[in-house]
């Protein structure tokens, strides 16, 4: 039977792109991850679809798991043969018992590889601008633990030490002592207007940083309740310095924003606000259902060789034609001398993934732009056409060819249906203002979306509604919600230029 191996990977501070290359190198080898709460769900991305998950919770409360609970784990699926990616928030070495997992390893012959992450404590001085080091006023950083309660006997923690101690502190798990641990400190002598920070979340959407002076910073997180994981730094360098504060300054910081796509397209929405610095909430309102089983796909597909042009106007048409090209045994090469043109630079995108360079992309990304652009740029007349695209797209671009002369096939390869989802979250969400936005990328999530959320609990709302373009904002229109922005250029990029641009004029 082949040999379990077990890889120690830091999953790094929160963000899913802040692991390292070499742990993402062990997730995609991977065929059981088995990891814990602080783990960002998010990197599931880079294991194999079919991988095994086990969730170990380790916290106190039902459905958690003790540390040899999580041994046992370990163990029963390394000798099982299984290659293990044991994933734990940060670095696996810091405040991370790997030693009681590598000893449970190591007893049972199972070797293994640790691979270090970003540890929560250092990424803080990265996105929140607090430096753990300043040539000036702190040539020493000690990281605690603040799950042990100062005042407990057989404490390993020097307390008198940490009070006189001239550098940063940076408390892990302390949220929940923190007044103890603040009283402890400056019964000890630490001076009562030492600045400290409190970052919860870090380097996530949801970062919080709470500033006050070291008598005044369990209240103040109290006020503000916050809540773990959150780290606490104590020293000159917790007053920060604004100047470095890239993160909280980005237009989208703190945004939660709703995508409706279908599951992949929200995955890649979702990726693409994270980066800018916004939380994305998922309501997938469509399912995109294949379609290239039908005779008529399969009759154009036949007649491939005799069309002049073959258009697409989506990349999930583009998606979809490859997978279908594939399940008959084909590829690229049916295209032949056929020109190719696509609607936007992402469908574009789309087919170059496929190594197929569009020959025809309008400058203006729009079905009618598409149309009145090629007939301007191309003789059609006459020629065959082959649309490939959305059942439910508008006839608008066929008529503009067919005006022009040009035999069109309007094939469907794809189209949305309805997903059903819990919309009770999301309407709370509305209600309470913490939605900022709902953004809309086709007519079709438009009519998923308000078949399960009342077009009234937008319109009483206070988030805003953004839109890709034209043809979706009169979609919204008929469904009587106002339309705050459509995009200038209609990708999803550009969907949340413009709402970048709407922001930013609150903040200046
Ligand atoms: N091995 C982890 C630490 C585990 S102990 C690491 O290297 O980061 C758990 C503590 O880590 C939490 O109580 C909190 O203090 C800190 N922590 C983890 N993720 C955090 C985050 N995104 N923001 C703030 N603190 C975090």
């Amino acid at each position: 039977m082949k040999k379990g191996f077990v890889y120690l990977v830091g999953a790094g501070p929160g963000r899913a792109d802040l692991i390292t290359v070499r742990g993402a190198e062990a997730l995609a080898a991977a065929e059981c991850v088995i990891y814990d709460k602080l783990a960002n769900p998010a990197l599931l991305k880079f294991a194999r679809e079919d991988v095994e998950v086990v969730h170990v919770p380790k916290r106190i409360g039902e459905g958690s798991c003790t540390q040899d609970e999580i041994n046992r784990v370990l163990v029963e699926k390394a000798l099982a043969g299984k290659t293990v990616v044991r994933l734990k928030g940060g670095d696996p070495c810091i405040f991370g018992r790997a030693s009681e997992e590598l000893a449970a390893l190591n007893a049972v012959g199972v070797d293994f590889e640790i691979v270090p992450g970003v540890t929560a404590g250092v990424a803080v001085a990265s996105y929140a601008g607090v430096m753990l080091t300043d040539r000036d006023t702190s040539s020493q950083v000690a990281f605690i633990t603040g799950q042990e309660a100062p005042g407990k006997e057989e404490t390993g923690i020097d307390w008198d030490l940490l009070a006189k101690f001239n550098g940063t502190i940076v408390f892990y798990m302390g949220i929940g002592n923190l007044d103890s641990i603040a009283r402890h400190l400056i019964e000890k002598g630490r001076d009562a207007q030492t600045p400290a920070a409190v970052i919860a979340n870090a380097t996530l959407p949801t970062q919080r940083v709470v500033r006050a002076s070291l008598d005044k910073i369990h209240a103040e997180c109290t006020r503000q309740d916050v809540k773990p994981p959150a780290i606490v730094v104590i020293g000159a360098v917790a007053g920060g310095d604004v100047r470095f504060d890239w993160f909280s300054k980005r237009p989208l910081f703190g945004k939660t924003i709703v995508v409706t796509r279908d599951a992949a397209g929200n995955a890649d929405f979702a990726g693409r606000i994270i980066k800018r610095g916004g939380n994305p909430l998922p309501f997938a309102a469509i399912r995109i259902k294949p379609l290239t089983d039908s005779n008529e796909f399969l009759a154009a597909m036949a007649r491939f060789s005799d069309y002049e042009w073959i258009i697409f106007t989506s990349s999930n048409g583009v998606r979809i034609f490859f997978e279908a090209l594939a399940a008959l045994g084909k590829d690229a090469r049916v295209f032949g001398s056929a020109k190719i043109a696509a609607i936007g630079s992402q469908t574009a995108d789309g087919l170059a993934q496929f190594g197929v360079r569009a020959d025809f992309v309008p400058d203006v990304f729009t079905g009618k732009e598409l149309g009145r652009q090629l007939i301007g740029a191309a003789n059609v007349q006459g020629k065959k056409i082959l649309l490939l695209r959305s059942h439910i797209a508008s006839n608008e671009l066929v008529e503009l060819l067919s005006a022009a002369g040009a035999q069109v096939d309007n094939v469907a390869v794809y189209t949305a249906v309805t997903e059903k989802r819990e919309p009770s979250r999301l309407i709370e969400g509305l209600r309470e203002g913490t939605v900022n936005w709902l953004t809309f990328a086709s007519p079709s999530s438009v009519d998923g979306f308000f078949e399960q959320v009342p077009a009234e609990a937008v319109r009483a709302g206070r988030g805003k509604v953004a839109s890709i373009g034209p043809v979706t904002s009169e979609r919204l229109k008929q469904h009587g919600v106002k339309v705050d922005v459509t995009a200038a250029e209609h990708t999803i990029d550009g969907l949340l230029d413009a709402i970048e641009e709407i922001e930013k004029r609150y903040i200046n």
